[in-house]
């Protein structure tokens, strides 16, 4: 019997439906560790390369102490097993999965769960001799193999680095991958918390938000897919699913998030204007939080490299950060996802690169529809190109025929999406060069206004 979450970190699962009672322990619990303690894996690759294997190996170890046995049985091991894996291949689009193979004895810890957590370098030392007996190499068991040790609640929460997953007590299988995923080389999926900025300058230690991706597994979005960051990391999208947006255009992104995936593209990534970072772009339907926008991710930004605070070799790189389009919206949050949780950016709402790379603004969703047929519009303007395939929007387009413009009725104006007035706008002359424009006509008589819009100018 899987028990019900116990203490810690992973009691945010349960947020949603705690009481302020609830919360406040959970407010007043330290930072939880996250990772094991280094040391206790000796190996430490220094340049951890992307996963791209199509499965892990997991040596599965039930370990029993003194005073408690291990809370996992034979049938439960095969639930997590099938859950986990049902989780993978929703996850990767078919293309992972974890092999479980559990070492057939448990192994008996001669001593109680309160020793243990009192002396957790002999928990880690008991662990290694067992499994080093056992013919496996405890600190390098492989490339594609990882430790899995479960033992009854000692006190630790669940935690991991590569290649172990150290887990003390019952816990549901979305923690199991978000271990895996450390085990694997992610760090955290985060938010960033830069107050009224939605990027600050990178700095560690006033924007780092430890788990502030409330919307991914990584994060603390228990249950729900990895962010597209750490998809790819996986390799788990085929390259037309994901769009890297070049030009000018208006474009549709449908989800990563579902079961099925039936449509491309599920993901997007654009370069900061200064060329250091680059932004992901997600939908995710399900949640009524994030249905009506779209989710930004930065990667590249605070990575984990020599000379980060909390440099750690043994991980990826490449943290996610979450955005947070509305920044400070929380300013005195009661647990530290409060402020994330507007994070994504809505329908007629902008976000301007501050590296000045481009605009992208959300146009609308495909209202009602919040499965893998789900999508969300968006017109994004890159200074100097053109839209190569601008779906041209017609409508608009129409309205600005020439006779139009040379019409003793109307007055027209242009400005460009920075605000910049553009004078002698003649498109059907092609005086004007390509991009997103702001097209004001008036009504020169009565001054009403007939059209005050954006408009994609091709040639
Ligand atoms: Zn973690």
């Amino acid at each position: 019997m899987i028990k019900a979450f116990i203490s810690g970190l992973f009691c945010i699962t349960l947020l949603f439906h705690l009481t302020a009672a609830e919360q406040r322990g959970i407010n007043n619990l330290p930072t939880p560790p996250a990772f094991l303690p280094a040391g206790a894996v000796t190996r430490s690759p220094s340049n951890i390369p992307p996963y791209k294997a199509d499965s892990v190996i997991v040596l599965v170890y039930r370990i029993n102490f003194s005073d408690k046995d291990c809370p996992y049985d034979e049938p439960e091991l095969n639930k997590i097993h099938d859950t986990t894996n049902q989780m993978y291949h929703e996850w990767s689009g078919g293309k992972f999965r974890a092999i479980f193979k559990v070492h057939p004895q448990a192994f008996n810890a001669p001593n109680t769960s309160d020793y243990y957590y009192a002396n957790w370098g002999e928990y880690v030392d008991f662990c290694e001799s067992n499994i080093n007996n056992t013919g496996v190499n405890f600190d390098d068991p492989g490339v594609t193999t990882r430790i899995l040790t479960l033992a009854p609640e000692f006190g630790f929460n669940s935690s991991a680095a590569p290649p172990w997953v150290s887990i003390a007590g019952g816990y549901e299988p979305w923690v199991i991958i978000h271990e895996m995923g450390h085990a694997l080389a992610l760090l955290h999926a985060n938010g960033l918390e830069a107050e009224e900025q939605i990027i600050g300058v990178e700095d560690y230690e006033k924007e780092n938000m430890e788990y502030g991706n409330v919307y991914g597994n990584m994060g603390i979005g228990y249950n729900l897919d990895y962010g597209p960051v750490y998809k790819d990391y996986f390799g788990w999208f085929e390259p037309d699913e994901v769009k890297k947006l070049t030009s000018t255009g208006v474009y549709k992104l449908y989800p990563h998030d579902q079961a099925v995936r039936a449509h491309t593209p599920i993901a997007m990534t654009i370069p900061s204007g200064n060329g250091k970072y680059t932004y992901w772009l997600e939908y995710r339907p399900e949640d009524q939080e994030t249905r009506e926008g779209v989710l930004f991710h930065l990667a590249g930004y605070l990575n984990n490299s020599p000379g980060h605070p909390r440099y750690d070799a043994r991980f990826w790189d490449t943290v996610s950060y979450l955005l947070d389009m509305t920044p400070n919206s929380e300013p005195n949050p009661q647990w530290w996802g409060d402020d994330m949780k507007d994070a994504a950016l809505t329908i007629g709402n902008t976000f301007e690169d501050p590296f000045d790379g481009f605009y992208i603004k959300v146009l609308g969703v495909n209202n009602g529809v919040w499965d893998e047929n789900g999508w969300v519009e968006l017109e994004v303007y890159i200074p100097n190109t053109y839209a190569v395939s601008p779906e041209p929007d017609k409508k608009s387009f129409k309205l600005l025929l020439p006779e139009l413009f040379h019409n003793e009725q109307y007055d027209v104006s242009a400005f460009n999406v920075l605000g910049k007035s553009v004078t002698g706008i003649d498109p059907y002359h092609n005086k004007v060069s390509e991009g997103l424009y702001i097209i004001k006509i008036t009504d020169k008589k009565s001054g009403e206004a007939i059209v005050n819009k954006k408009v994609i100018l091709s040639r």
